[in-house]
């Protein structure tokens, strides 16, 4: 076996094992592959291993590498900031987007999406740990957020759940504290807003997956261990 198909192997165990502890099947956390950085050939090789999902961070990246493997099983995430000038090459390309964090961008979203009739899943993105390096809303900002996003329909938009970094490298207590407060978070907007299909957390990565598990987490979203280091 060669160096990826053990290691997604291995953390394809990691997730078992972290789902039962907490109760939960092996197929309530989805593996998303974050193949930013990596060659169209890396993606194609976990393809082979059966990894469908692969999560890219820059749109130009991305789509280079969607157009050399044109293989329509693979589903893609984008994961980066979305910019406004980057709905319209997102709408159609990818099925999935973790970075919604403003009306504008739903709005550029759904225009794009409407006009060439595709459909994308969205999530947003929470700055739970307020480092204002990071992108995403404010916890507190997020019921304002939905009251304006509810009032309106988005045609080709989705609303799936929230999506959140933990503190990389803070001592474990407190990375699952933040995650379970994304959780707590999550089911008080769904329950407020009445939000069908509201169910997903995309929270953990290399570092901290296990935890995010252990909070609930519904999609992992992992880089490193699973590709190596980023050339
Ligand atoms: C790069 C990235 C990841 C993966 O990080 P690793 O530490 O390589 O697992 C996950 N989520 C987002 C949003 C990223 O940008």
């Amino acid at each position: 076996m060669d160096d990826l198909a053990f290691r997604l192997q291995d953390i394809r165990a990691r997730i078992a094992e972290a789902a039962a502890r907490s109760g939960r099947p092996a197929s309530a956390v989805r593996l998303l592959a974050v193949s930013k950085t990596q060659p169209a050939a890396a993606i194609a090789a976990a393809a082979a291993d059966g990894q469908r999902a692969f999560g890219e961070s820059r749109v130009p990246e991305a789509l280079a590498k969607m157009d050399a493997l044109h293989d329509a099983r693979l589903e893609w995430h984008f994961l980066g900031a979305l910019q406004r000038n980057k709905a319209r090459l997102i709408a159609g390309r990818f099925h999935w987007l973790h970075s919604l964090e403003s009306l504008a961008g739903a709005e550029a979203l759904s225009r794009h999406l409407s006009a060439c009739q595709a459909t994308l899943r969205v999530l947003i993105e929470i700055n739970v740990t307020g480092a204002p390096s990071r992108h995403g809303l404010a916890p507190e900002a997020l019921f304002s957020f939905l009251e304006a996003y509810t009032r309106r329909s988005w045609p080709g938009l989705t609303l799936c759940g929230l999506m959140a970094m933990g503190p990389q490298g803070a001592p474990a207590g407190e990375i699952r504290d933040a995650f379970a407060r994304v959780r707590e978070l999550a089911w008080a907007a769904r329950d407020t807003f009445g939000l069908p299909g509201f169910e997903e957390l995309s929270m953990g990565m290399s570092a901290d997956f296990e935890l995010a598990i252990a909070e609930g987490a519904t999609i992992v979203r992992v880089g490193q261990a699973l590709f190596g280091g980023r050339p």
